[in-house]
């Protein structure tokens, strides 16, 4: 192939110093980053610039769904890109069309808008409420304590943490915070401009923490009594991670399966990808494994309000690239075939399991273990006195940096929650070596 500008000079392998140097020069410092460059990886591993390989039980924040350079996605991205990358959303391309009829299908009645991010998404969802109260006046949106809902200036207003907010006041309006997983507060909270609430099935940032069924339940019927539109932020819970297409499917499969046995005398396990009839929410937001690590947002409306955002009421310009749809569509065809929605319901099992079984054995490290399927998090005891490190960052920050060195990437939420989002595909026997290194780690550091 020939070269149309020459390549930049090479960085020397094995040179973390320059790699870090780039970026302290030229790349505005909004991250704390940890001291690690990558330079390529393989299925869930990834090997640092000096070689070192780590077992990946992160994917990049619960993003590379099927792993590193997975060659599915890369042929998906060579075929597409051979034909059309980008024409803007001044026309129609069929793999946008195929991937929103897609994920409708596994969620149910009701249509798709493509974004770029889970921020983005987000805001979506947030317009969407707008416009849907917007002739009585009514404008506000509850969402949860401790939630995650993306950086952008609504995002920060929709979260419920407040160092997100910090010096980024005034705050956008319209947002108020009520306690997870308790009904109750909700129904306080609604006042008569509220329009929709907005929680996450299972809270990432939050610490791991799943909404539980009853819950889900009674903010449907709530939100069907006081007339506001129920939001589920599905970025990092959704795509098959718990198990389930999304995490309310496996939340209340229980609960569904019951009502659907006893509509239908035959239902066969090929029936389950079917959205529950008994629960689904109006809005959803995804992105973060939808590409797989290719960028791509969505949210999903439920069909009475799929019409709400008429022509020229919203819009993004990269929305829905036939390239970001033909990705999408792969990790689809691939998760299914390869029944990996199966594999994170097992694999997630034995993580929690055994990281519970861990809990006994090292009571002074370990204080709690959630999970559903691959979204797994474990919570440290507060005040570690033999976890090394730098005592101004976090216990959670501390032990991350613990376990790179073991040679294995988790990803800290809050100050004690240490979680796993291993990419879906991962192997029984990387499970196994996973736990044997957190083993390894916790020993070191029982009291
Ligand atoms: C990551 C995340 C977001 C933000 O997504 P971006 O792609 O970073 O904008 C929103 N909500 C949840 C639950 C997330 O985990």
């Amino acid at each position: 192939m020939k070269d149309i500008v020459s390549s930049p000079p090479p960085i020397v392998r094995n040179q973390f110093e320059a790699v870090r140097e780039l970026f302290s020069k030229n790349v505005v410092p909004s991250y704390g980053r940890f001291d690690l460059a990558f330079s390529h990886g393989a299925g869930s591993n990834l090997f640092d610039v000096a070689g070192k390989r780590y077992l990946d039980l992160g994917s990049g924040i619960a993003v590379c769904s099927l792993g590193h350079a997975h060659p599915a996605i890369t042929e998906a991205l060579v075929e597409q890109s051979r034909k059309l990358v980008h024409v803007s959303n001044l026309y129609y391309t069929e793999p946008q069309g195929r991937l929103a009829a897609a994920l409708a299908q596994r969620i149910g009645p009701g249509k798709v808008f493509f974004a770029n991010s889970g921020g983005e998404a987000n805001e979506g969802l947030f317009k969407l409420a707008r416009k849907f109260g917007h002739d009585e006046g009514r404008f506000e949106i509850l969402t949860a304590e401790n939630s995650f809902h993306g950086r952008t200036l609504a995002g920060i207003a929709a979260t419920g943490q407040d160092k997100v907010k910090k010096g980024f006041e005034p705050m956008v309006s319209g947002f108020r915070h009520i306690p997870f997983n308790n009904l109750e507060a909700a129904r306080k909270a609604i006042s008569p401009a509220t329009v929709a609430i907005m929680i996450e099935g299972v809270q990432g940032e939050g610490g791991v923490m799943p909404a539980k069924p009853e819950y889900l339940l009674g903010l449907r019927a709530l939100c069907d009594e006081k007339k506001l539109l129920l939001l589920m932020d599905g970025v990092q819970c959704g795509h098959f991670r718990t198990g389930r297409f999304q995490s309310f499917q496996r939340i209340l499969e229980n609960v569904g399966q019951a009502s659907r046995l006893s509509q239908t005398s035959n239902v066969k396990d090929g029936d389950r990808r079917d959205a529950s009839p008994m629960f689904l929410p109006d809005g959803l937001s995804m992105a973060k494994s939808l590409g797989g690590g290719f960028p791509i947002g969505a949210f999903w409306v439920r069909a009475p309000f799929a019409d709400l955002l008429g022509p020229g009421t919203h819009a993004t310009t990269f929305g829905g690239t036939p390239l970001a749809c033909a990705v999408g569509l792969k990790i689809i065809e691939v998760i299914e075939r390869e029944k990996l929605a199966e594999n994170a319901r097992a694999r997630g099992d034995f993580f929690t399991a055994e990281l519970s079984r861990l809990g006994k054995k090292y009571p002074g490290v370990i204080a709690d273990v959630r999970g559903l399927g691959l979204m797994v998090g474990f919570e440290l005891k507060p005040d570690l006195a033999k976890l090394p490190g730098d005592a101004t960052k976090s216990q959670s920050i501390r032990f991350v940096k613990l376990l790179h060195a073991a040679g294995v990437l988790t990803i800290p939420a809050g100050a004690n929650v240490i979680r796993l989002l291993p990419p879906l595909n991962l192997r029984r026997d990387e499970a196994e070596e996973g736990l044997q290194i957190l083993e390894s780690v916790i020993a070191k550091i029982e009291a």
